[in-house]
């Protein structure tokens, strides 16, 4: 699984992190999300679906 954001529409909802925290962080001044890991392994993959479905701009996608 490889994992690509689109960084620029991120709106720092941090949904993302409370989900899978392993994998996505969030920019201490503005909330954007920071990828951790590009390619988790499968067991994030379940968390790592459920943020693609509940990030409230859709930037998150899995290749
Ligand atoms: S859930 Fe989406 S909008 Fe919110 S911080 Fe994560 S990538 Fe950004």
């Amino acid at each position: 699984m490889r994992i690509e954001i689109d960084k620029d529409l991120c709106c720092g909802a941090g949904t993302c992190v409370l989900l899978a925290p392993d994998v996505f962080d969030q920019n201490d001044e503005d909330g954007t999300v920071i990828l951790l890991d590009a390619t988790p392994g499968a067991e994030q993959r379940a968390a790592v679906e459920e943020a693609v479905v509940r990030c409230p701009t859709a930037v998150i996608s899995i290749m």
